[in-house]
C-alpha cells in the first residue's frame, strides 16, 4: 500500500463503546461518497479520555465522535469551539488539524433535520416542549431556537436544572421558560423527550393536555419497538417518532465537517432500522 492510499482514520470514543452503531453508519457514508477513510470504535478508560485522544492523534487520527460519558471532557479538551458547541456545553465531534483540536456539537442539527426534513414537520412558529435538562437536552436548544420556534418550555425532574437552562437561553429572542411536569397546562406542537427515562421504561408524569392530534411526540431514544413514551403519546392521539433519524443525521453532519461531503441518509436510516 502506498502512503497516498492509506485511508484517513476516524473513531468514536466512549466507555462502554461496543454498542455504538457509528462505525457501520460512517462506513456506509464513506462507501456511498467514495471517501477513503477508516472509522473504528475506541474504548477510553473512564479516567483516560484526554490521553486516548492524544494517542489517537499521534497515530494519525483525523477526527472523532465522542459519546457517553466524555462529551463534557471533549468540550474542555477542544482548543476551538463552534457557537453551537459553546451553547451546548458539550462536544460530540472533534476534528484534528495542524491548528489543534476543534470541537463541535451536531446533536441539535441532527434532531432538527430529522423532524423538519425526514418527518416533514415544520417547527418555525411552533410551540416546543423539551423534557429533560441533561447533555442531550442542552445540545438541542440553540438549533431549535435558530429555527425560529414560537416558544420553548423546558421541564425536568430536577427543576432547578431546567430553570438554569431556561435562564441561559433567555437572551435568544425566543421565549424560553421552565415548568414542572405536573404544572404543564397547554398543548404543544412538538414534544421532545430528551430524558433517559425510556431506558428504564419510565414515563415523565405529563398531564394528558400536552398532547393533541397534531402534536409530534419525539423520543430521542430508539429501539426495535416504540418506546414507552411513544406508546403513551400515541394513546393520547399524538404522532410519534424515535431518535434513530437523529442518530443518523448527527453522524451525517460530523461526516460533512470532516470530509466536506454530505452523505445521503435515507438509505442508511432504512438499513439501520432493519438491523434493530
Ligand atoms: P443525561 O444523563 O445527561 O440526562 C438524563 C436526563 O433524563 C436528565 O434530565 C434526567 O433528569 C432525566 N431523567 C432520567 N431518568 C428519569 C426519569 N425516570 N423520569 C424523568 N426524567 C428522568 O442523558 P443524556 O441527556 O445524554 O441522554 C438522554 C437521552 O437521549 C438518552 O436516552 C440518550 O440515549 C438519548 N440520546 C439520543 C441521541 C440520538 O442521536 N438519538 C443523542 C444523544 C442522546 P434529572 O436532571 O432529574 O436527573
Amino acid at each position: 500500500m502506498t502512503l497516498e492510499s492509506v485511508p484517513d482514520r476516524y473513531a468514536v470514543i466512549g466507555n462502554p463503546i461496543e454498542h455504538s452503531k457509528s462505525p457501520q453508519v460512517h462506513a456506509l457514508f464513506a462507501q456511498q461518497t467514495g471517501q477513503a477513510m477508516h472509522y473504528e470504535r475506541l474504548l477510553a478508560p473512564i479516567d483516560g479520555f484526554a490521553e486516548s485522544v492524544h494517542e489517537f492523534i499521534a497515530q494519525g487520527g483525523r477526527g472523532a465522535n465522542v459519546t457517553v460519558p466524555f462529551k463534557l471532557e471533549a468540550f474542555a479538551l477542544a482548543q476551538e469551539l463552534t457557537p453551537r458547541a459553546q451553547a451546548a456545553g458539550a462536544v460530540n465531534t472533534l476534528s484534528f488539524s495542524v491548528d489543534g483540536i476543534q470541537g463541535d456539537n451536531t446533536d441539535g442539527v441532527g434532531l432538527v433535520r430529522d423532524i423538519t426534513r425526514n418527518a416533514g414537520v415544520p417547527i418555525k412558529n411552533r410551540s416546543v416542549l423539551l423534557l429533560g435538562a441533561g447533555g442531550a437536552a442542552r445540545g438541542v436548544i440553540l438549533p431549535l431556537i435558530e429555527e425560529n420556534i414560537a416558544g420553548l418550555v423546558i421541564a425536568n425532574r430536577t427543576q432547578p436544572r431546567a430553570m438554569e437552562l431556561a435562564q441561559q437561553f433567555s437572551y435568544s429572542g425566543v421565549p424560553v421558560s421552565s415548568a414542572a411536569f405536573e404544572q404543564l397546562d397547554q398543548c404543544f406542537d412538538v414534544i421532545i423527550n430528551a430524558t433517559s427515562a425510556s431506558l428504564d421504561s419510565a414515563l415523565p408524569p405529563l398531564p394528558d393536555c400536552v398532547f393533541g392530534p397534531e402534536t409530534l411526540a419525539y423520543d430521542m431514544m430508539y429501539a426495535a419497538q416504540p418506546t414507552i413514551f411513544m406508546q403513551h403519546a400515541a394513546r393520547q392521539g399524538a404522532k410519534v417518532r424515535d431518535g434513530l433519524g437523529m442518530l443518523i443525521e448527527q453522524a451525517a453532519e460530523s461526516f460533512f465537517i470532516w470530509r466536506s461531503v454530505r452523505p445521503e441518509t435515507a438509505s442508511v436510516y432504512q438499513w439501520l432500522r432493519d438491523q434493530l
